[in-house]
């Protein structure tokens, strides 16, 4: 994998609410510039951002309110790259049936929330992440969701033991359903910066 390279880069990590500080210092260590994005310019500046894990009902109430969600629709169609990571990948779902308000969407899939029930709703799992060079993934899962259902062309990136997906690549979006921010593994928050240098050299070849 190549070292993120972060001079003309800079990634947000939407700080609302949720584990947010983390995301910022796994971004950092894994040589990137990163910001906290709770405005509207401070989310036109980034070149990519990571929805961390939380609440999915608060952060999509204060997306509202910050009146970032449009803002962020918008840019996500025009090839935006964003991580959703546990709450975060229940926003990026195009359907949560059981979040009691509209998702951001943008990734065709179906996501349950709190998918693991009370008894076991935390644990730690070794996974198989697509194209992750380094042996598997040791993925903490708290509260943490599953994705139930997705359109042909969104790509499987990880699964559990029992085939169920914990993990989608949509082109420019990418969820997970565990918290990467928790452990010392940087390797998925390099495999973001990598997304996010390559959407912005293809944007920079267009213009
Ligand atoms: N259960 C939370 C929700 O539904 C997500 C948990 C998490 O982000 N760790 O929003």
């Amino acid at each position: 994998m190549v070292e993120a390279h972060s001079n003309d880069l800079l990634i947000g990590v939407l700080a609302l609410q949720g584990d947010f500080k983390e995301h910022i210092n796994m971004l950092v260590d894994s040589g990137a510039d990163a910001i906290e994005v709770r405005t509207y310019n401070e989310l036109e500046s980034v070149d990519g951002l990571i929805i961390p894990g939380g609440e999915s009902t608060t952060i999509a109430r204060l997306l509202i309110a910050y009146d970032l969600m449009d803002l962020l629709r918008f840019k996500i169609n025009l090839s935006f790259p964003v991580w959703g990571t546990c709450a975060g990948a229940i926003l990026l779902a195009d359907s949560a049936p059981d979040l009691d308000r509209p998702t951001i969407g943008g990734i065709p899939m179906t996501i349950k929330r709190n998918a693991f029930g009370t008894q076991v709703d935390s644990f730690e799992t070794d996974l198989q992440f697509l194209d992750l060079e380094g042996g598997d993934y040791h993925a903490v899962f708290i509260r943490a969701p599953l994705i139930t259902d997705i359109a042909a062309d969104v790509e499987v990136a990880a699964c559990l033991s029992n085939g169920e997906i914990v993990a989608v690549i949509n082109k420019n979006l990418m969820a997970t359903c565990f918290h990467p921010e928790i452990t010392e593994d940087t390797r998925l928050h390099r495999k973001f910066i990598e997304l996010v240098t390559n959407y912005k050299i293809k944007k920079s070849s267009k213009v």
